[in-house]
């Protein structure tokens, strides 16, 4: 089968596998779709230490497709936690110490899910939804996770920094929890977007929760800079930053971390993604082959936001 390895930072290559074997409880998808996600860029651009292991390593983690042993359209979050472990026992699944490794491979013919994963955190895709859309499972599952880490809830002010695909997924979410959802930066048409999914222009000054959706260190200090005293800043991605203690301390900041997802929040997603609330086609911009992803993620058109990889 042909599939797309990542060799190196900015060295991805097409080339042909050999299409893996299932092994009891495996399960082997035919890729109908898969889509690039801001976390491909970065890896793309600088590789990375958590989604990729030994080089080279496969690539593409969101996708839909065909379980090839029963023809039913699947999609997988791309790891399961294993429910033994001490962060499972204490429910936070997200953080099990056995996710590794990751899923990749979605931008290749063929994927096998592992029975660690496919036993938890593969689920069939509800007839009727658009297999690109379905593919969206796991960014959004990572997002409704993250509005539960920043405790949203109805009538709050909730400002969201970027309005990319995760910030777009994260605006929706906190309008889903009843949130009064205020879409931050962003190009003019971008914006426009924002309103589509839940949210209005604004400059978050005063939010009672601010998320931080664009991944730098300027954006991160905006985040604590405009929560009101007493307010939460969620952090979404994250390097290092210096923050002002004096803020954190006379105005009893909260600032949180928001990673990964649960069996429960991928469930989640997929039913949000099937009710339609939302024009989800909307966030898929661009349609390339496997040979048109690297072109792509070097240089990713000022439109872009997700495009369909199409094997
Ligand atoms: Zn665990």
């Amino acid at each position: 089968m042909k599939a797309l390895l990542f060799h190196g930072p900015g060295d991805l290559r097409l080339e042909e596998v050999p299409t893996p074997e299932p092994g009891p409880g495996d399960v082997l998808v035919q890729i109908e779709v898969a889509l690039t996600d801001g976390t491909d860029a970065k890896a793309f651009r600088r590789g990375h230490p958590v989604l990729l292991g030994d080089l080279p390593s496969p690539f593409g983690h969101e996708f839909c497709g065909v379980d090839v042993a029963t023809g039913r359209r699947v999609v997988a979050a791309n790891s399961a936690p294993c429910g033994r472990c001490a962060p499972c026992e204490r429910g936070q699944e997200e953080l099990c110490e056995n996710l590794q490794p990751l899923l990749n491979g979605a931008y290749a013919e063929f994927l096998l899910v592992p029975e660690r994963i496919s036993a938890r955190n593969l689920l069939p895709v509800p007839d009727g939804l658009d297999s690109k859309v379905a593919a969206m499972v796991e960014p959004l599952a990572c997002c409704l996770h993250g509005i539960d880490r920043a405790e949203v809830g109805t009538g709050q002010t909730v400002a969201i920094l970027g309005v990319g695909p995760i910030g777009l997924m994260l605006c929706a979410a906190a309008r889903d929890a009843g949130a009064n959802v205020i879409a931050v930066g962003g190009r003019p048409e971008r914006r426009a977007l924002a309103s589509e999914f839940g949210a209005a222009p604004g400059d978050g000054r005063g939010a009672d929760v601010v998320i931080e959706a664009v991944g730098s260190e300027e954006a991160w200090r905006d985040a604590v800079g405009l929560v009101r005293p007493g307010g939460t800043v969620l952090f979404f991605g994250g390097r290092e930053m210096a923050v002002d203690t004096f803020r954190l301390h006379y105005e009893e900041l909260t600032l949180r971390g928001a990673f990964h997802h649960t069996p429960a929040k991928v469930r989640a997603a997929l039913a949000f993604l099937a009710s339609g609330a939302h024009p989800w086609h909307r966030l898929v911009t661009h349609e390339v082959g496997l040979d048109g992803v690297a072109t792509l993620l070097a240089d990713p058109p000022p439109d872009y936001l997700k495009a369909a990889v199409y094997p």
